[in-house]
């Protein structure tokens, strides 16, 4: 079982195995490599008003949106309860950068419901690339979440890059 059966996205022991063959690719062929991690915003809310059936769709609703905005070979799993990762090998940090902002943009537009009720969903987005002073694949995962983190410290509903230590 590779999948995460609510949302279909690949489950995280997978994207750790890939994380790791696509980090040594990037290194040994020094091609770029990205990262894109995402959050729902105030999704506690969503299960609080609305009930944990509502957020699970919610979720499944959210995958079938990225999906659709991701090519076959991106890595797309499910990297905790509503936080999400994707795998971008060959695309450098700024195309990583505009492939996030439609996620966000995509969630943002379409027109989650529980009955007749629209429901407000939104993610915050962290990107970061591979560059030659990362030590090991954890460091890219650590250098997105924290462009995540900075972007719900900035308002929520973006996307912030986390560019290279000089
Ligand atoms: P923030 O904008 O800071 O991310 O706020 P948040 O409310 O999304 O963050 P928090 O981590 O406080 O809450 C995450 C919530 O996601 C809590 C948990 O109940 C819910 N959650 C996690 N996994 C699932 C799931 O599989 N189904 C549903 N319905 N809810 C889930
Ligand atoms: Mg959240
Ligand atoms: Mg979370």
């Amino acid at each position: 079982a590779l999948r995460d059966p609510l949302t279909k996205a690949f489950n995280k022991k997978y994207f750790i195995d890939q994380l790791r063959t696509e980090f040594s690719y990037a290194r040994r062929h020094d091609t770029p490599l990205s990262l894109v991690i995402f959050d729902l915003d105030h999704f506690k809310r969503i299960n609080d008003t609305y009930g944990h059936v509502a957020g699970d769709h919610v979720l499944i609703e959210v995958a079938e949106q990225v999906h659709g905005v991701l090519r076959t070979e991106d890595v797309f799993s499910r990297y905790g309860g509503e936080e999400f990762v994707i795998i971008l090998r060959g695309i450098p940090l700024n195309d990583a950068g505009v492939l996030a902002e439609r996620i966000r943009a995509v969630t943002e537009q379409h027109p989650f419901m529980s009955g007749e009720q629209r429901l407000p969903v939104t993610v915050s987005v962290g990107v970061a690339a591979y560059d030659a002073k990362l030590e090991d694949p954890l460091a890219l995962v650590e250098a997105a979440d924290s462009a995540l983190y900075a972007a719900k410290e900035a308002g929520r509903n973006r996307v912030l890059l986390k560019y290279p230590e000089p």
